[in-house]
């Protein structure tokens, strides 16, 4: 049995995007309530009939949690440039050695706004 499993997330967060254009509003320094969304994917052992503990993702992405929850994202290295698209990809980048089930990484930067990234 194949599955997908999905665990959410959120934090605070300030960022710029220096890539907009100069009148953009995107440009001005702003914050947002982030979330993001953690996907495992795998084959179920039926003798065990699930996946993975939904504590073990939490507990491998509480470091990423903390280095990313009221901070200037732009300040943190590899973040320079923090689209929702670059943060899905540098979250990705930090959790896979520690989930290898991973599958994708959601970041929904508003209520209406999403990115998800699947790996290289
Ligand atoms: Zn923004």
């Amino acid at each position: 049995m194949r599955v997908r499993l999905t665990k959410s997330f959120a934090f605070e967060a300030a960022h710029d995007l220096p890539t907009f254009p100069a009148n953009h509003k995107c440009r001005r320094l702003h914050g947002h309530s982030f979330r993001f969304d953690v996907i495992v994917e795998g084959d179920v052992e039926p003798a065990k009939g699930f996946l993975i503990d939904y504590g073990d993702i939490k507990i491998a992405t509480e470091p990423i949690l903390k280095r990313l929850d009221h901070y200037y994202l732009n300040e943190i290295p590899g973040l320079e440039n923090p689209t929702s698209e670059n943060l899905a990809k540098w979250i990705w980048d930090q959790l896979q050695p520690a989930l290898p089930d991973l599958s994708a990484i959601i970041v929904h930067e508003t209520c209406s706004s999403a990115c998800e990234y699947r790996g290289p």
